[in-house]
């Protein structure tokens, strides 16, 4: 069943979002050669408490840490550990934080150093994505029009369109009604409508889409170990618009970056 939240707990839900567009800023500045994934692990469960918040993945459904670390050709859900990261390499963090009793969900794939030029156009092209899914995140639409828009755009490049992990609903619990994923039909699935909130995160590899399960029950990686990138914005339906309530801003101010990619989906 899909909760609709209120205006004001929408306010709310942008707090808790914001905890970890604030959390992923100042990881930005940590990311380079030779840092470990365990020790920025360590930085974000601080960080997120010094927020009043809680990390929202530590203890969820046993997960172990307060950050899904995935470098390289691992999709998503790996542990943090204690290889350091190398130059060239790219790491995928996903990080859950709860304030007021609601989740906020985001990840960015960040760059160790420099990277080869076609693995910049996989995180390039994964984050566009993004916003091409959140365009049609909008009341009237469907489900199926979110995942095509990310799967044609995707599939364009060659890429492949993880199948078996999706987005989600997003609310008091970490995974709510509807799924959102990655591929689909246009005009298919559920109805969007005002106050929906979900987590839209594209997991998009450069070889093949097939993934392998490893025997932790956690990690996940491409099956030709190919590298593999991921983005996730929360996002809300106000006015049958689709509004932004995390941002990647944190992130390039602490990289120097301007965008102006977020600027349709802001607050009025
Ligand atoms: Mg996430
Ligand atoms: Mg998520």
């Amino acid at each position: 069943m899909i909760k609709i939240k209120t205006l004001e707990e929408i306010e709310l839900m942008r707090e808790s979002a914001l905890v970890v567009s604030r959390t992923l800023g100042m990881l930005a500045k940590e990311v380079k050669p030779g840092v470990t994934t365990l020790q920025l692990d360590k930085m974000a469960e601080e960080y997120i408490r010094s927020q009043d918040a809680i990390p929202g993945f530590l203890g969820l459904y046993d997960f172990p840490n307060t950050l899904c670390m995935s470098p390289n050709e691992q999709v998503v859900h790996g542990f943090p550990n204690k290889t350091p990261l190398v130059e060239g390499d790219i790491i995928s963090i996903d990080c859950g934080a709860i304030k007021n009793g609601f989740y906020g969900d985001h990840a960015y794939t960040f760059a160790v150093g420099e990277i080869a030029p076609e693995i910049q156009q996989l995180l390039d092209v994964t984050k566009e994505s993004l916003y091409k899914g959140i365009r049609e995140f909008k009341a009237g639409n469907r489900v199926g029009d979110v995942g095509f828009a990310i799967q044609n755009y995707c599939e364009s490049f060659g890429y492949g369109v993880v199948r078996e992990l999706v987005g989600h609903g997003l609310g008091r619990v970490m995974h709510e009604d509807p799924e959102m994923p990655n591929y689909g039909k246009r005009g298919r699935g559920k109805k969007f409508k005002n106050g929906m909130v979900v987590a839209i995160e594209p997991m998009i590899n450069m070889g093949t889409q097939k993934i392998k399960h490893h025997n932790d029950g956690w990690t996940i990686t491409t099956e030709d170990n190919k590298m593999s990138a991921h983005f996730e914005h929360d996002v809300a339906i106000v006015d049958g618009k689709p509004q932004l309530l995390s941002t990647f801003d944190y992130v390039y101010e602490a990289l120097g970056i301007k965008s102006n990619e977020e600027d349709e989906f802001r607050v009025k």
